[in-house]
């Protein structure tokens, strides 16, 4: 034993010492937010390999994003001063991925198999309706894909799924059937796929799961109470007789039940592994007892829990700043604002993050920081990798490194446009489908055959020598260097230079930026890199990543990301925008109780996520996927106690009721503004301008003659008029 264990022992309170000393055996550590889960995992594992000795390869932990498994490498190489090396760090998916690459041949894979991302999944569905004659408006794609990923998750094949003469069914598994059959064609591999292909893998080759069980002897999982059933099935088969588990986790943060996780996992646990100790953590080390206690207050509304007490001895701090805005923009502009005097007071921009119940919010708020100047990431959504233009290249990538990636081929044969038309498209695809072929190997046997027009022909015929040509170029290479050959050498470059405008520029910008990337890739982020060349590795990368981080330099910035990616992480400074009914709970989940109880969890990860400072914004009227909304303040914020509340006044006069607790959400709304004397338009209302053309009034300040107004227009943005002068016309 090594004599000095103080470094790990430090700053851990007596059950969170228990949980990271005690003899090897089974262990839940089931508690609230911030009460140090994740540090006592963390630190469980540097006293495994320091203590008692366990080889780093003999550990396996499970994190929910892959950031969170940098993170916990990185945590461990300052706690214990050497590298983690050997160890297996990553989520259910890279962990999956990992183990499918070094054996690809016993999973029955192809060798170079890509993943598919949720939207090219999307459009093969898209496509396989197609081919089967479905008429989309009654089987839609991303209903299918729903069911396709559920019976996935909960580990069925088609040929598993009983149909009961049922016709609904019976089609829904047709379409399985015929989207397992064209990604097995185009060595294509889905998220779900990975986890149910290595789950198989383990059940038919016993010999391969012996060598695992034998080498993990030690599984880890944080977050698992958000593990689906396939998840824990997997988690289990591994551990087998041997293996020790630690799993951690919190009931009151279970927000993926809407993707089949399962919060009793948790129970199941304890029945299935009736040796297992509990630990409890109570007490929270992340907030002010402010924020602390309107989070225990909000979820105390929930009916289905384990239950269990959070306290704190921090400080009250701040109260919760609660701001009602007239509209998304006035939000946005008022969000920035605070960041900007948070940055002005000496802080960080990192230390502020910007969470949003719907991706679609947070275009706004990106137009409100770049207008300041103010430098932003966005987690998730509009994520680099997720950029037309950047999964354009990135197809080609994948084309270059296998002619069978049929999601690829489809989306770049004419993109740019090389004068091969939809119809020479279906015509391969014809061909690929009734010989059962890759499209690649079905265009190649179209041009040798006389299926085609000679001029079409000719183009796919250039298409197809282009891609053989570059791939040839690109021997020797570093992998930088090829990104860059191949941006070039595909036309995608050029296309883009010669369109004209800002888009086009950030397009080029964005393509730019993924040389960058590709530069700045380190071979050993993803899991199993050995076993791949440098160009499937990035490739591989990125599509795990895309769901989660940026690309972008190290800056300090703000960052922005759904509530959902906010899980497990703190910041001192937290803005919930659109806590709104029908927003946040989503109107998806009014009516069901279940659904708003995991709403409600999902308010309840947001507000424990702020450390020091919290604002809660919502608007009355709200432009949201191109119309506009009308919604009241959220329930959740009448079920924050009261006395943890502030609302924040505007410095402008503004005679109407800001903010009233009893009528919050009963009468809240639209039409709850009056214009006041000296303000001839109600806050919120169309007005329509000489020059300016159509707006919507943010706010008025000053008095009489000097009355200015603010006035977002659809055409230039926000300014600010004087009132005397502006001749509005009310809408
Ligand atoms: P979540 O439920 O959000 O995932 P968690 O339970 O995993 O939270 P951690 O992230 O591990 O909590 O810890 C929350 C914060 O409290 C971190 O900043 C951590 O460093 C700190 N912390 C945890 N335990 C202690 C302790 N014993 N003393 C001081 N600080 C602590
Ligand atoms: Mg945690």
């Amino acid at each position: 034993m090594t004599d000095d264990v103080t470094h790990i022992l430090t700053g851990l309170n007596d059950p969170q010492r228990e949980a990271v000393t005690s003899e090897h055996g089974h262990r839940l550590v089931i508690a609230g937010a911030g009460s140090g889960k994740t540090r006592v995992l963390t630190h469980r594992i540097a006293w495994l390999i320091e203590v008692d000795h366990v080889s780093p390869f003999g550990i396996l932990a499970v994190t929910f994003t892959n950031k969170a498994a940098y993170e916990m490498r990185s945590r461990l190489e300052t706690l214990r001063g050497i590298s983690a090396s050997g160890m297996w760090v990553g989520t259910f998916h890279s962990i999956a991925h990992r183990l499918l690459r070094a054996h690809w041949q016993e999973a029955g894979l192809k060798q170079n198999f890509q993943i598919l991302d949720s939207n090219d999944q999307y459009r093969l569905i898209r496509r396989i309706l197609k081919e089967l004659g479905l008429d989309e408006a009654k089987w839609p794609a991303k209903q299918t894909q729903w069911f396709i990923n559920g019976k996935k998750d909960a580990g069925l094949r088609p040929q598993h799924i009983e149909t009961h003469e049922d016709a609904f069914t019976h089609t829904m598994v047709k379409i399985y059937a015929a989207y397992e059959d064209a990604c097995e064609r185009a060595g294509l591999v889905d998220f779900a796929e990975l986890l149910l292909r290595s789950h198989e893998l383990w059940l038919n080759q016993p010999t391969l799961l012996r060598h695992y069980q034998h080498r993990f002897q030690h599984i880890l999982v944080d977050e698992f109470q958000d593990t689906n059933a396939l998840q824990y099935a997997w988690l289990r088969m591994l551990a087998g007789k041997s293996a020790h588990l630690m799993l951690v986790g919190d009931d009151d943060q279970s927000i993926y039940g809407w993707r089949g996780a399962k919060i009793e996992n948790i129970l199941r646990f304890d029945q299935d592994y009736p040796t297992a100790s509990t630990t409890r953590l109570e007490q929270n080390y992340r907030s002010t007892s402010n924020i602390l206690n309107a989070a225990n207050g909000l979820i105390a509304h929930n009916g289905e829990r384990l239950g269990k007490d959070l306290w704190t001895d921090s400080k009250k701090g701040d109260p919760i700043s609660i701001y009602s805005a007239f509209n998304e923009i006035d939000e946005a502009r008022f969000i920035v604002g605070r960041i900007q005097d948070w940055f002005n007071n000496g802080n960080k921009y990192s230390e502020s993050a910007i969470l949003y119940r719907s991706n679609a919010q947070s275009r706004v708020i990106e137009e409100a920081l770049i207008a300041r100047n103010i430098p932003y990431r966005v987690y998730g959504g509009q994520r680099f990798f997720e950029r037309a233009e950047i999964k354009d290249a990135l197809a080609y990538l994948r084309l270059v490194a296998s002619r069978d990636d049929d999601a690829a081929f489809e989306r770049v044969i004419n993109t740019p446009t090389r004068g091969i038309g939809d119809k020479t498209v279906e015509q391969i695809r014809q061909l690929a489908r009734a010989d059962k072929i890759p499209l690649w190997q079905a265009a190649l046997n179209m041009t040798s055959s006389a299926g085609l027009t000679a001029r079409a022909s000719n183009a796919v015929k250039t298409f197809l020598t282009m891609i053989d040509d570059i791939a040839a170029h690109l021997n020797n290479l570093e992998l930088y260097e090829q990104t860059e050959h191949v941006i070039h050498a595909c036309g995608l470059y050029e296309y883009h230079k010669k369109e004209k405008g800002e888009k086009a520029q950030m397009r080029i910008e964005n393509l730019a930026e993924l040389v960058t990337a590709t530069r700045q890739f380190e071979l050993d982020s993803v899991e199993g890199a050995e076993n791949l060349t440098p160009l499937q590795a990035f490739l591989s990368h990125a599509a795990l990543e895309a769901g989660e981080s940026q690309a972008g330099p190290a800056q300090d910035c703000v960052q922005m990301m759904t509530l959902h990616s906010a899980k497990g992480l703190e910041f001192p400074l937290v803005f919930i925008a659109g806590v709104e009914e029908g927003l946040f709970p989503h109107e998806m989940s009014l009516e069901e109780p279940g659904r708003l109880e995991e709403e409600r969890r999902l308010c309840y990860v947001g507000i424990t996520r702020a450390m020091q400072k919290l604002y809660l914004t919502y608007a009355e009227t709200r432009r949201l996927y191109g119309r506009e909304v009308f919604h009241k303040a959220s329930r959740f914020i009448s079920e924050i106690p009261e006395d943890t509340l502030e609302e924040v006044r505007l410095n402008a006069k503004v005679t109407q009721p800001v903010y009233s607790r009893a009528g919050m959400t009963a009468q809240r709304g639209a039409g709850t503004h009056f214009a006041a004397a000296g303000q001839p338009h109600k806050l919120g209302s169309t007005i329509q301008h000489k020059k300016f053309g159509q707006g919507v009034i943010l706010n008025y300040e000053g008095h009489g003659a000097h009355t200015r107004v603010h006035i977002n227009f659809d055409e230039v943005g926000p300014k600010i008029l004087m009132l005397s002068h502006a001749q509005l016309e009310q809408k």
